[in-house]
Parts: C-alpha cells; structure tokens; sequence
C-alpha cells in the first residue's frame, strides 16, 4: 500500500482523494474494508481514514430534520436518547449488529455504502425516508436513500472521490413512530436471516394510519420497500386485521432468494410475521392499545 493518510478536515480528505485519481480509498472503521482487502475483493494504493473528522460524528434536530453524522458509531446509535426517541428503528437496528467491538468501531456511513441489502441500518434508514448528504470537489449531492443502491454491494456513490458526510431523517409533525424488527440465529454476532422495519404517521386522535413506510431485507438486491402493502394502510382505520392483511400482502409480493442463511420459502413467510410485528410496535410506541 501506498499511503495511510488520517486528514484532519473534509477539504483535506477530499484533496487527497483526487491527488490519487482513484487509486485511494475511504476507510470509517475499517470492518467491512479491511477483511475485502486482505480477500482482495477491493483494491486500493491508499486508504483515506475519516476518523479525525469529529464534525461527522455528532447527531442533532435541525429544522425538523434529524442529521446524523456518517462517521458516528452504532454504538453511539443505540445510546443515542435522540434518537430512540425520534427514530426508534434506527436505534434498535444499530443495537443489533455484530458485537460490542464491531458496534464500538463500524460506522453508520460504513454499513450504508458496503451496500448488502439486509444491512440493519440501511433497512431501518429506508422505512424511516433517508436522504444521503454525499460531498466530493463538485459540491454536495443529497440523495434519497432507495436511489443509492444499486446492487450487492453496489451504490450511485464512488468511495474514490466521494465523502459520505451525513444522513438526513424528516421528522414529520404530528404522531410518528417506528420499530425494527430482526430474524437472526442468534443475538449477537449473527448476520440477518430477516431484517424488517417499518415507520408508521397517524392521525391526531390515532384512529387512522396517515402515512407507512415498509422495509425489508434480503428480500432483494437492495433494500426492499413493501410499496403495496403500505399503500393498502395508507388513510386505513387501525386495527390488527388491516396490519395482519397488510403484512401478508408484504409476503406475498416479497420473492426472496435461497441462501445460506434462510430458504426463500421460510424467508418469505417470515416476512409476513416480522412485518407484522414491526407494524404492531410502532403503533403501540405511541400508546395505542390495538387488543381494545
Ligand atoms: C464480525 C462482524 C460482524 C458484523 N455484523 C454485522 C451485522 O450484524 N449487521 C450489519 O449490517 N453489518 C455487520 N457487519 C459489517 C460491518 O461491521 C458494518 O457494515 C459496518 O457498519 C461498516 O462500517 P465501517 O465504518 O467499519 O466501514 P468500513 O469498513 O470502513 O467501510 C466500508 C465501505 O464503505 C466505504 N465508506 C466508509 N465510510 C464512508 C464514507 N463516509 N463515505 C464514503 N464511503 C465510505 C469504504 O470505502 C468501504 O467501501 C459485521 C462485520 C463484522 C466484521
């Protein structure tokens, strides 16, 4: 390798980045990237570590806006009392990978770009309506989310000469609330069988759903939204029926493949139940009481 280079501004990353023409690399916290360099599944002359950039690691409320820092950590995620307030999936989702080591050091930015469609955190940013701030010498780019993903472990974004700097959540007025719900062999240190979240706006006296988003993985390429079943509770009153209805027309329209962590058929079915599940929490984090 050529070069380790720990910038202390973005400028300066992004100096170094066209300095190498594409021979250089980001690297956050190194978990994905490192074990793809030494399989040779990447190359890079030289890694460009956004570590020192401490302005990326902060998470606010501006303008009704939640903007997250790429560079903070899932640790930081999951302890984050803004967070779980304002988007409760992203906290729950962040809780859930790895370990307490990989959670201390991967970052939200990482997990988005390595790009696998079941990765927690982008499941639980899609159904929460993301939008990336990607920065490069022509500017910023603010993109949505779904539009980034292009593939298995694929994006719109090149970690040669652009930054991912920030993660953007629109906090919509009013009655808002989500849930992440996860299908794993075991609690820690196991990758997904199923991630599902879900985002869910009601109406002021919490009789109808307002507006859901649906979303889940690896139930394709990319990050998968439930399109239909989300329309179908768009303006719905609340009951379990209509969740029950909409989590099976979730399963239906899924068509996940066989892998080794889940056959398509199990994965499937699952869908429906984790959708379910998902749903239900998220309306009952804002006090309905859907048994009533
Ligand atoms: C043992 C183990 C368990 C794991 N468990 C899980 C799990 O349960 N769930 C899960 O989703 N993932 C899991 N992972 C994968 C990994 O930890 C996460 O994807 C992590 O969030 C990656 O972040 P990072 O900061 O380490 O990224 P890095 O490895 O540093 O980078 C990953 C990729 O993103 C690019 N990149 C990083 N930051 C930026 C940026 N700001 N702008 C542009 N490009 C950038 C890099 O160039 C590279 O291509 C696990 C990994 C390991 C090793």
């Amino acid at each position: 390798m050529d070069g380790y280079h720990i910038p202390s501004t973005l400028d300066e990353a992004l100096d170094l980045l066209e300095s190498y023409r594409g021979r250089a690399r980001v690297i956050a916290g190194g978990t994905d990237l490192v074990i793809q360099l030494r399989k040779k599944e990447r190359e890079a002359e030289a890694l460009v570590d956004l570590s020192a950039l401490d302005e990326y690691k902060q998470i606010k409320v501006v303008d009704g806006t939640l903007k997250i820092g790429s560079l903070c950590t899932h640790s930081q995620l999951a302890g984050s009392s803004l967070v779980k307030s304002a988007a409760p999936a992203l906290a729950e989702a962040a809780a859930s990978i790895g370990s307490p080591q990989i959670r201390n050091i991967g970052t939200i930015g990482g997990n988005i770009v390595s790009a696998q469609p079941a990765a927690d955190t982008s499941i639980a940013l899609t159904a929460l309506g993301a939008n990336l701030i990607i920065t490069s010498k022509d500017g910023l780019r603010d993109i949505p989310l779904g539009r980034v993903f292009t593939g298995v472990g694929k994006t719109a974004l090149d970690p040669t000469s652009e930054i991912l700097t920030e993660i953007h959540i629109p906090l919509e007025e009013g009655c808002i609330s989500s849930a992440f719900k996860r299908l794993s062999k075991r609690k820690a240190l196991s990758l997904p069988v199923l991630n599902t979240a879900a985002y869910v706006h009601l109406s002021e006296d919490q009789a109808y759903l307002q507006t859901v988003r649906i979303a889940a993985g690896p139930v394709s390429t990319v990050p998968w939204r439930a399109d239909e079943a989300e329309t179908s509770l768009k303006g719905a009153r609340i009951s379990l029926k209509r969740i029950r209805e909409a989590s099976d027309l979730a399963a239906e329209k899924a068509s996940p493949r066989n892998s080794l962590r889940g056959g398509a058929a199990y994965r499937k079915k699952m869908v429906g139940i984790f959708v379910y599940r998902a749903l239900k929490t998220a309306i009952e984090n804002l006090g309905c009481d859907l048994n009533g």
